[in-house]
């Protein structure tokens, strides 16, 4: 797949991982397209982009929102990327001084960040099956998961099962669109640099990067970018979830 002549839609695209994939794969030449909640930065980040940079106001759990997105893309020319990087954080404990989680807040945090995925691929792959096949390839999708799918910590059973959710249906999707030649893919980060962390203390994030066997620090979103393109660049890549964390195992 190659980014240059390319459409690439981006989820989450104002701001950290999908900001930096935005300008990754703006970089190597696609149309690159951020879909983001309106009132975002997302407007401001495609204006410094360039005019290949476009962004869409939209909420990645609506239908039409989504529908609205990826229409605006397709007229652009041909859909071929997808990163989802659209993402909240956890909500809070099962059990804590405050009370009961309300369930409505564990809902929250599935919608966005697994029902949202699940939307936006649906509605994509129709697109990328309707583009002509290059070099035996119709488009990639890479989504986003986290550790926490994998080594989830005390007071994030909503984030944790909603990442849980973005792997586990990485293969079931990958499978059915090899058919119509689109691969999917998804990347768990550790812990990276981003807005999403910068509101957790110094001292926090000091000591997660500590935790960090090697290379001892937080991850940069470019270095996230680096792996999208590879992904997006290398046709064997399909199917599967990849760790990005710099073999931290996260402590309870
Ligand atoms: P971020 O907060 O900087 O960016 C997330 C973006 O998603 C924001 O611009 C936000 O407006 C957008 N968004 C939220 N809800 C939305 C919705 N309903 N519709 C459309 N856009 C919406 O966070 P980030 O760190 O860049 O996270 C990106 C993704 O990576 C998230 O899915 C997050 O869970 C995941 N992740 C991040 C880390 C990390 O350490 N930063 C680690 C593991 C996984």
């Amino acid at each position: 797949m190659r980014s240059e002549g390319s459409v690439a839609l981006i989820t989450g695209g104002a701001s950290g991982l999908g900001r930096a994939t935005a300008e990754q794969l703006y970089s190597t030449g696609a149309t690159v397209v951020l879909v983001d909640l309106p009132g975002s930065a997302g407007e401001a980040t495609a204006a410094a982009l360039g005019d290949r940079a476009y962004f869409v106001g939209a909420d990645v759990t609506s239908e039409e929102d989504v529908q609205r997105a990826v229409d605006q893309a397709a007229s652009l020319g041909d859909l071929r990327i997808v990163v989802n990087c659209a993402g909240v954080g956890t909500p809070g404990k099962v059990l804590s001084r405050k009370g009961v989680l309300p369930l409505g807040d564990f809902e929250r945090v599935v919608r966005i960040n697994l029902i949202g995925t699940f939307n936006v691929i649906r509605l994509a792959a129709e697109k990328m099956a309707a583009t002509e096949s290059v070099d035996g390839e119709r488009g990639v999708i890479v989504n986003t998961a986290s550790v926490a799918a994998f080594d989830g910590q005390i007071g994030q059973p909503a984030y944790s099962a909603s990442k849980g959710g973005v792997a586990a249906m990485t293969l079931p999707i990958a499978r059915e669109l090899a058919s119509h030649q689109i691969r999917v893919m998804t990347i768990a980060p550790g812990i990276f640099e981003t807005p999403m962390v910068a509101g957790l203390s110094q001292e926090i994030q000091d000591s997660l990067g500590q935790q960090v066997p090697h290379p001892s620090r937080l991850g940069k979103p470019s270095e996230y970018a680096a792996l999208v393109q590879h992904i997006v660049d290398n046709p064997m890549l399909n199917g599967e979830t990849i760790r990005l964390d710099g073999a931290i195992r996260m402590a309870p």
